[in-house]
């Protein structure tokens, strides 16, 4: 049953073949045998996660009407809040922190009956790009324990792909969703700014943070994607419109006469040979399907990793001033409030958390914000005008998801520019606020490790990327014979 997709398990729990309670206790089951090498969760809430279960059993015994995902079991992006249940984005900072509340993504997962089985690991306060950051320990890629699960949504993609769990929730400031779910073949969506409510995610950098869904086929990312999107107006900036029909896009997988554009700018040098490689054949299997496949240029993506790195950490300098010890978490030394400020932060925050505080402060500092965050907001107006002009010739633009196949845990850990390159291809989205999806295109000849195929769409037009998505899936599951985790040479 743990190898089934969220569609199948509520089909399973529709006709009465298996109860949330099962299901959660089989997934626990699954947890206590490979986590402690895979070590994709921080928290376990079994009890919680058991009486949810069995409460969505009550309601289906008495014949109650159910949303597609009642007890369908999930893991949870430590950086999201949920009622009494411990929150560290990945931090020693928030240590022994239990919000008082629930984020708006958890009171719509409860509001569907989802049992939200824990807390995953995370880069600490996502930063990062392969788990490594987390203070408390890394996350291993179930398709080779010695390679990063991608980052910062690491646990989140390690879960899912483990069969940990059959959804998960990430977050995505500039690739958190969807590189992780590129190096661990899996589905990562980072939907339209403002699509998914931001309160309760603790905040890295407000412009750019978009919660999303992780799951194993394009399908699952729809159902999830339904129930956690919508206006919310404890959000200033959510969208107050319809949501995209995703799940219908899902359903239909067809690209006949879609207009594809391929960026120039992202492919060539410094992308995998056997990244590219699936990616061509995936290009060639939209073709085949009817696609019209164009070439589009956006020139300004050559600045974007630079204004990225200018911009998140910028606002993360102003974010995580609230960690100053008199409010959440960690409270270390005595003294003035400066010198316990002081003290919590150096011990509370780790090196990559640092390095970015001290980089936005200074980009942000008086003499400097023109050079630096005005020139760095400039940047972004004009990658948002490459890709307005792009949309004009397609109706969504690819790439691959990642440069790369997953890398080896502690391969760029002192290198924290290489660490950045990985993004290359995801932050251009989030600078413009656009919506995209990664999905797996196969193996690369090279390292048989999986890559992945990005699609891109405007704000507020997420059902393309469902729709693309669907398309390619079902094809490379009919060329492939079996779904990409089950090619995996031994998953755990
Ligand atoms: N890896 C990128 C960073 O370190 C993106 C992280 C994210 O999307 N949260 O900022």
């Amino acid at each position: 049953m743990i190898r089934k997709s969220a569609a199948e398990m509520s089909e399973a729990l529709t006709k009465k073949e298996v109860s949330a309670e099962e299901l959660a206790i089989a997934h626990y089951e699954r947890i206590d045998a490979v986590d402690p090498k895979v070590r994709a969760f921080l928290y376990l809430d079994r009890d919680g996660a058991l009486s949810a279960a069995k409460n969505v059993d009550a309601r289906r015994a008495k014949g109650e009407s159910l949303a597609p995902l009642a007890g369908v079991p999930l893991a949870l992006k430590d950086v999201m809040t949920q009622k009494g249940i411990p929150t560290t984005c990945g931090s020693k900072m928030l240590e022994g922190w239990r919000p008082p509340y629930d984020s708006t993504v958890v009171t719509n997962l409860k509001k569907n009956g989802v049992v939200i089985l824990g807390k995953t690991n995370m880069d600490e306060f996502a930063m990062g790009s392969s788990t490594e950051n987390s203070a408390f320990h890394p996350t291993h890629n179930p398709w080779d324990l010695t390679r990063i699960p991608g980052g910062s949504g690491g646990g989140s993609s390690a879960a899912i792909s483990s069969f940990e769990a059959p959804l998960a929730i990430g977050t995505d400031t500039g690739g958190s969703i969807r590189q992780p779910a590129a190096v661990t073949g899996t589905v990562g969506v980072k939907p339209t700014y403002g699509g998914v409510s931001r309160y309760g995610l603790v905040a890295f950098s407000s412009s750019l943070d978009q919660a999303g869904p992780c799951a194993r086929t394009v399908l699952d990312a729809a159902l999830l994607h339904e129930a956690i999107a919508g206006h919310d107006p404890k959000d200033s900036t959510s969208i107050n419109a319809p949501v995209p029909k995703v799940v219908d896009a899902a359903k239909r997988g067809d690209v006949k006469g879609m207009k594809i554009g391929v960026i120039k700018e992202l492919q060539g040098e410094g992308y995998q040979k056997g990244v590219l490689e699936r990616f061509n054949e995936s290009l060639e299997i939209l073709s085949g399907l009817g696609a019209e496949i164009v070439e589009v240029s956006c020139p300004s993506f050559d600045y974007a990793l630079a204004a990225y790195y200018l911009i998140a950490p910028s606002e993360c300098s102003s974010n995580l001033a609230r960690f100053d010890a008199m409010r959440y978490g960690l409270r270390v030394g005595e003294g003035s409030a400066e010198e316990v400020m002081n003290a919590t932060r150096e011990a509370g925050f780790g090196k990559e958390v640092k390095r970015r505080i001290i980089l936005g402060t200074y980009a942000l500092s008086s003499g400097y914000y023109d050079a630096y965050y005005g020139s760095a907001q400039k940047v972004r107006t004009l990658i948002k005008n490459d890709f307005e002009n792009a949309f004009t010739k397609a109706d969504v633009l690819v790439s691959p998801t990642a440069p790369t196949t997953a890398f080896k845990i502690g391969e760029k850990s002192n290198d924290p520019l290489a660490m950045y390159l990985n993004d290359i291809a995801t932050i251009p989205v989030n600078l413009a606020g656009i919506c995209a999806m990664s999905l797996p295109s196969g193996l690369a000849t090279e390292d048989s490790l999986p890559a992945g195929f990005q699609i891109m769409a405007p704000a507020m037009a997420d059902d393309r990327l469902y729709n693309a998505g669907a398309a390619l899936e079902r094809e490379l599951l009919a060329k492939w014979g079996k779904p990409i985790l089950d090619l995996a040479p031994e998953l755990i």
